[in-house]
């Protein structure tokens, strides 16, 4: 069902405006956070709240904060708002509309890992976002509630925007730190992880725009009440970006746990032109596809995703209704991937460029069945920990399962039988 935790707000024209969100509690929980909690308090806080990442792998944000070693080294926050997975535009709106909420997490999460540096890295194409993320931090600062002294606390915290240019890859969390030193946005090898060694080889958290605009609500109701919302593994609430063959699409905020059928026939009102579902990915275009049948059995929960073989990832849901054409859908994804590889890992560089040529000429009708067991091989190989990050296995899951389960679909593209090969012509040896 719809629940408005962090989007209560939204509908006013003027939530992006510190004079707003002042008005509405704004800031509250930054003071209560920085004059009367201890850092130890504010981690055990968002441990007990379950709060886990929303920007797609779902770990848990008071362990990831946790692992930060208490050392003299200078320690980074980093939000990441490069925001690019297929289907995926939630954060944009958070960005947009309630960029203050987002800055006061951040300065709870400071406080939590005892941090006086952080980085708003923002996707280059979010000019409106840009601007007003810039607006905001300068409100912030005018008014004491960033840089020195924050809120009479003693606790300093200095935050920076930093623009992407439009490298997908560098929403992976090293490419994105490399791409903030001025490096090219290639991913790092790990370990170390970025908690030992991130920026400026220096302990760094990173975590998503959604993630830190939970934590205000986190620390205002305390973790134990922010726990009774959702499910008991995946508590809270989630923004689902929903696009596709419904009615009404568009960004929802629904409690987790809340069921995909009454998202996409309640919520988004039904299937468009009244077709009948055929398929869903459900978190961004590297999570598996699922089945009409299996979409109505998911519940809107990392657990429920997971037991489907799927993920909840970037909160993106992309439904498909019967007129849609997987081999193209399948195809275009494929083209993605290979387009935004960085090209350090061959199963990735190869294969993903492989994978979309092979997919375009099953497409074209040029496939045989061979080209599909190629696919399965490729697939294989790109696959389990061959490459530097993900990538390479966010191809593979955008493609295998749509070819397994669709398998029909693909089957008619292809041709009967394979073409009888020319005999190879002898060449004589005239040397
Ligand atoms: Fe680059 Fe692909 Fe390797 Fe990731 S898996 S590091 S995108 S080549």
């Amino acid at each position: 069902m719809i629940r408005k935790l962090l989007t209560t707000h939204i509908d006013h024209p003027e939530c992006h405006t510190l004079k707003h969100y002042l008005s509405v509690g704004g800031y509250e929980s930054s003071k209560k956070a920085l004059n009367s909690l201890t850092p130890e308090q504010i981690i055990n806080d968002v441990k007990t709240s379950g709060l886990r990442g929303r920007g797609g792998a779902g770990f848990p944000t008071g362990n990831k904060w946790s692992f930060i070693p208490k050392t003299d080294k200078p320690k980074y926050l980093i939000c990441n708002a490069d925001e690019g997975e297929p289907g995926t535009f939630k954060d944009r709106l958070l960005i947009e509309k309630l960029p203050h909420m987002l800055i006061e997490g951040m300065v709870i999460a400071a406080k939590a890992i005892d941090c006086h540096q952080g980085y708003i890295y923002i996707r280059g194409e979010f000019n409106k976002g840009i601007d007003v993320v810039e607006t905001a931090v300068n409100e912030a600062y005018a008014a004491g509630l960033l840089g020195k002294n924050i809120q009479g606390s003693g606790h300093d915290f200095e935050l920076a925007i930093y623009s992407g240019a439009g490298a997908y890859i560098c929403g992976e969390e090293s490419a994105l730190i490399n791409s903030l030193e001025g490096r090219r946005g290639h991913p790092r090898l790990k370990p170390p992880f970025p908690a030992v060694s991130g920026l400026y080889s220096c302990p760094t958290v990173v975590n998503n725009v959604e993630t830190f605009c939970n934590v205000p609500h986190i620390i205002r109701m305390t973790g134990e009440e922010y726990k009774k919302i959702g499910t008991e593994k995946s508590p809270g609430t989630r923004l689902f970006a929903v696009s596709g063959h419904v009615k009404k699409p568009g960004i929802y905020e629904v409690e987790m746990g809340t069921p995909m059928k009454e998202l996409i026939y309640d919520i988004c009102g039904g299937m468009k032109n009244d077709k009948n579902l055929k398929a869903v990915i459900p978190g961004g275009s590297s999570a598996p596809i699922l089945t009409a049948e299996e979409a109505m059995t998911a519940t809107m929960d990392y657990e429920s995703i997971a037991s489907l073989k799927s993920m909840l990832g970037s909160g993106a849901v992309i439904i498909m209704s019967e007129e849609a054409d997987l081999v193209e859908t399948t195809y275009r994804l494929a083209e993605f991937y290979s387009h935004e590889s960085c090209g350090q890992c061959t199963p990735c560089r190869e294969g993903t460029h492989w994978v979309k040529d092979i997919l375009h000429k099953i497409k074209v009708g040029e496939g045989t069945e061979k080209d599909v067991e190629l696919i399965y091989s490729l697939s294989r190989n790109m696959e389990g920990g061959t490459t530097i990050c993900p990538l390479a296995d966010a191809c593979v899951m955008a493609v295998r399962p749509t070819m397994q389960k669709f398998k029909e679909e693909f089957a008619r593209r292809l041709q009967p039988v394979d073409k009888p090969t020319e005999p190879k012509k002898e060449v004589a040896n005239v040397g």
